[in-house]
């Protein structure tokens, strides 16, 4: 085998959503598995800590200069790959652009994926935080996937309860999932197809367009509409989408908050927690539309942290910790933020 093609001091603004312009000391292009299976053949690569990066739309980079190995997942390729009784199985290598694949179900006539479309990043890193969107999330429709283990240097195929998926988490952002990295990623694309339209915003977008009985495509076009409309665009403004999950309190807690903020957005989970709204607790802070140096809160959505211009990772950073520190001061609530910070 050729020795691996790991480039030095590589710039990284073009590979992370934030726009944070810092550099990799060591950064390899992986367009081949075999090329993950060398570098865990190689004592001294192998020892490296490692970022396995594929869009760079979930991520603050909050140094100049990033230590770790990045291994920036570009396997191409999606495939109908089979079928069950009830569902046509679409496999997406982890490179390919999510929306992209989306868009490619469609085409084939296949709806399932259509409430996830414009989320930016890669197919590979949709089962990371089980991406989802408008009452769908990746794990409804998932099948299978595959994934590099760097520890046996072997490639196993993972099941959805391997993958132990929950809001916004699954195995791969804990202990024994960080050797992984996913190759390719199979879902199971329903033939008897039904429109999801539990999020109230999303039946009314095609209420408002005279659609009663929507196809997979329109449903797409209305969740596209409602995107461009509410979220900034990376390619305009620098972000990660939302930067802090939705926290759950107790009852006990939310009970005690709309005491004195009688119109808390909570929303009962079957266990008797309460989920709030992140957005709405920073908004009540006062912190929409500010800025901490060149860091900000985009003004139509607090959840947003934007990066104004030429914004450091640090910078995002400090705004991040200000706007934790407030809402813990004023809700007793602990803020976590959903990019993964390197
Ligand atoms: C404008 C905007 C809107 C967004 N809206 C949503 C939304 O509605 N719902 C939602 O859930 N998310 C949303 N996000 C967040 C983001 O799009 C998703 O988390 C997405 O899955 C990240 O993909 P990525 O390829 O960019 O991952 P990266 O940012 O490159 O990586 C994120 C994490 O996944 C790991 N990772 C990436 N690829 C692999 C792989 N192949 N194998 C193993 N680990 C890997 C990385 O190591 C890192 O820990 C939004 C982001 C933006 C910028």
């Amino acid at each position: 085998m050729q020795a691996l093609p790991i480039a030095h001091d590589i710039s990284l603004q073009q590979f992370n959503t934030f726009g944070i312009p810092a550099r990799a000391r060591r950064y390899l292009r992986v367009e081949d598995p075999a090329q993950l299976q060398a570098l865990a053949a190689d004592p001294a690569l192998a020892a490296l800590p490692r970022l396995v990066l594929g869009g760079g739309s979930n991520l603050l980079i909050t140094r100049d200069e990033v230590e770790l190995l990045v291994l920036h997942m570009a396997l191409m390729g999606k495939e109908i790959v089979g079928e069950t009784a009830d569902a046509v199985l679409v496999r997406g290598r982890a490179g390919e652009n999510w929306h992209e694949f989306v868009q490619f179900t469609l085409a084939q006539g296949l709806g399932g994926l259509e409430n996830m479309s414009l989320i930016p990043g890669t197919v590979g890193a949709s089962p990371i935080q089980n991406i989802g969107a408008y009452g769908a999330e990746v794990k409804d429709l998932f099948h299978s996937l595959t994934a590099f283990d760097f520890t046996t240097g072997a490639t196993r195929t993972m099941s959805a309860a391997d993958c132990r998926f929950a809001y916004r988490d699954s195995v791969f952002k804990h202990e024994d999932g960080r050797q992984l990295a996913v190759l390719d990623v199979t879902f199971a694309l329903p033939k008897a197809w039904t429109p999801n339209l539990r999020y109230a915003e999303l039946a009314r977008e095609l209420e408002a367009e005279g659609i009663a009985a929507p196809q997979p495509r329109q449903v797409a076009d209305a969740v596209i509409a409602i995107r461009r409309r509410k979220l900034p665009d990376p390619a305009e403004i620098g972000n990660a989408g939302s930067f802090f999950k939705n926290p759950v309190v107790s009852g006990e807690h939310c009970a005690r908050l709309l005491e004195q903020w009688p119109n808390l957005v909570h929303h009962l989970q079957p266990d008797g927690t309460e989920k709030l709204a992140a957005g709405w607790l920073i908004d009540q802070c006062g912190w929409k539309g500010k800025a901490l140096g060149r860091a900000g809160v985009y003004p139509k959505q607090a959840l947003v942290l934007v990066n104004n211009g030429g914004a450091s990772g640090a910078e995002v950073l400090a705004l991040a910790r200000a706007i934790q520190a407030d809402v813990r001061e004023r809700f007793g609530v602990l803020l976590e933020p959903e990019p993964v910070m390197v």
